[in-house]
């Protein structure tokens, strides 16, 4: 796909790694939806858009909300004019141990809050836009590409229960949709970032992050560029459908 005026969805777009993929492919000359929660954010990440020569439009949406979603694609197709690509990035953590346990007596349990906030967020709203924005690629008759952001921790991490469901959720989502939709021109593919130097995690202290980049075999924390570039990679490879792309510096846990 060349991305030239090409209308891409980044969920998640307030921030982060969303505002990076935002940016990676408003240089390459796509039109951007951006979804988020905050408006502020999504404000911040426009004037970003614009400054690298590009435009877009911004939603305040919440993905995990089916009559929210369906009302967004089509708000979308409307103002836009089409829609070629999503990036499902809105994703939150919840962590906790399943079971914590001291001096021999359980102290607490993961509780449904945890698992259910996680589950709406990560795994129903991924499967709400993906649902829709397809709908609409369909209905348009427009080819089309969907990816999901998935996690180096989709193969198990301590204290992540429900995030891990969530992302090993999603990459097989993808894959499944690889299958489903190819006979549309649509394509889906996943990525499983490692750790990101965000703005999060570059607020941290410097110890810790020290601590983190010794255990990666690159050595260093992954840039937001780096993930943003992965995304044009996929959308912009018309033969990539079905696959994750580990993007994680060698580190696996
Ligand atoms: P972030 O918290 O900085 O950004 C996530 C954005 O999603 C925020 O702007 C937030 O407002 C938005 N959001 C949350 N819930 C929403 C909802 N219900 N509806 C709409 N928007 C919502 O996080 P990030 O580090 O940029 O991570 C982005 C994605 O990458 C997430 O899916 C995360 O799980 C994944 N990821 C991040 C890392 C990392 O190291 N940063 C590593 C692996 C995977």
């Amino acid at each position: 796909m060349d991305l030239k005026d090409k209308v891409v969805v980044i969920t998640g777009g307030g921030r982060g790694l969303g505002r990076a993929m935002a940016l990676e492919l408003a240089n390459k000359g796509a039109r951007l939806a951006l979804v988020d929660l905050n408006q502020d954010d999504l404000d911040e990440t426009l004037n970003q858009v614009k400054a690298a020569g590009s435009d877009g439009r911004t939603y305040v949406c919440n993905v995990s909300k089916e009559a929210e979603v369906e009302a967004l694609f089509e708000s979308i197709v409307a103002d836009m004019g089409g829609l070629n690509g999503l990036v499902n990035n809105a994703g939150i953590t919840r962590d906790g141990l399943f079971i914590k346990v001291k001096d021999g007596e359980i102290v607490s349990k993961m509780s449904m809050d945890q698992w259910n906030l996680v589950m709406d967020v990560n795994l129903t709203g991924t499967f709400l836009c993906a649902r829709e924005a397809a709908a609409q690629m369909i209905k348009n008759k427009q080819e089309g590409c969907i990816i999901n952001i998935s996690s180096i921790s989709r193969s198990g991490n301590m204290g992540q229960t429900n995030y891990t469901a969530t992302k090993a959720g999603v990459e097989a989502m993808a894959v499944t949709w690889a299958k489903e939709l190819a006979r549309y021109g649509i394509r889906a593919a996943s990525i499983a970032p490692g750790y990101i130097g965000t703005e999060m995690v570059m607020a941290m202290k410097e110890e810790a992050r020290e601590k983190i980049a010794a255990g990666i075999p690159a050595k260093r924390l992954g840039k937001p560029e780096e993930i943003a570039h992965t995304v044009s990679f996929i959308l912009e490879n018309d033969y990539v459908s079905g696959r994750c792309f580990e993007v994680d510096g060698g580190l696996r846990i």
